[in-house]
C-alpha cells in the first residue's frame, strides 16, 4: 500500500506535509504497481483477471469475515461487547486478528440514537486485520471530502435511509487510530447461532456505509 507508514495528524490535515499520493488518483506507488502488472501480464506471468478476482477476494470476501465475526460475537456475547467497547484491539486481539493497520482499534456502537461512519479525510487508513483491504471508493477523493461535509447524502447514495431523527457520527481514522463499526442486531434474529449472525454482518455496514443484512422473507406485517 501506498501510504501505511504516514504519521500524520488528521486534526490539522491542512497543515500536513504529503509526499504521498493523498491528493492525487495514481500516486507513485500505483504506477509503479500499474507497471509491474503491465510487464507481468505482457510476459504472461499473470493473468490480469485472476488478479481481479484475488483483489475482489481479498476485498470482500476473507478480509471483512473476520469483522463479521467479531460483531457477531459482541452481538451474542455481553462481556465480548464491554471488553471490545473497553479496548477493542484486545479483544478483537483474542479472537486472533492482529497485525499491521489494527494495532490500535476503536469499536463505536450503532444504536437507535446515532450511527457511525468511518472515514479516512487524508488517505485510505483502515483497518486491515478486520476488514481487508479498503475498497476503491473508501480511497476516492470524494468519499473522502463529502463523508464529513454530507454524509447523509453519501448514505442515500449507498442506499441507506436512516430516520431523521437519527445522528451521524462521523470518525475520521488516521495512522494511529483505526475503527470498526458495530452495526444494530437485525431484529429477528433471537436465538440465532454467532456463525448464522456473522452472515448478516457486510462489510460497509462496518464502515458504516450499509446496513446488515436482514433476516430473509420477513412478512410485511413485522
Ligand atoms: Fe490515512
Amino acid at each position: 500500500m501506498a501510504h501505511d507508514d504516514h504519521d500524520h495528524d488528521h486534526a490539522h490535515p491542512h497543515d500536513h506535509p504529503h509526499d504521498h499520493d493523498a491528493h492525487s488518483e495514481l500516486g507513485e506507488m500505483d504506477l509503479r504497481v500499474r507497471a509491474l502488472e503491465s510487464v507481468l501480464a505482457e510476459k504472461g506471468y499473470i493473468d490480469p483477471a485472476a488478479l481481479d478476482v484475488l483483489i475482489d477476494t481479498y476485498q470482500t470476501k476473507i478480509g471483512p469475515r473476520n469483522g463479521a465475526r467479531v460483531v457477531a460475537r459482541a452481538w451474542v456475547d455481553p462481556g465480548f461487547h464491554d471488553w471490545l467497547q473497553r479496548d477493542a484491539t484486545a479483544a478483537i486481539a483474542s479472537l486472533g486478528f492482529t497485525g499491521r493497520q489494527g494495532e490500535h482499534m476503536v469499536a463505536v456502537f450503532n444504536d437507535d440514537s446515532q450511527h457511525h461512519m468511518v472515514v479516512c479525510t487524508l488517505c485510505s487508513c483502515y483497518p486491515w486485520p478486520v476488514l481487508g483491504l479498503p475498497p476503491t471508493w473508501y480511497k476516492s477523493a470524494p468519499y473522502r471530502s463529502r463523508a464529513v461535509r454530507d454524509p447523509r447524502g453519501v448514505l442515500a447514495e449507498f442506499g441507506v435511509q436512516l430516520p431523521p431523527g437519527k445522528a451521524i457520527r462521523v470518525w475520521d481514522s488516521t495512522a494511529e487510530l483505526r475503527y470498526l463499526v458495530v452495526p444494530q442486531r437485525p431484529a429477528g434474529t433471537e436465538g440465532w447461532s454467532e456463525e448464522q449472525l456473522a452472515e448478516l454482518v457486510t462489510r460497509d455496514s462496518m464502515i458504516g456505509t450499509g446496513l446488515p443484512r436482514q433476516p430473509g422473507a420477513a412478512p410485511c406485517a413485522t
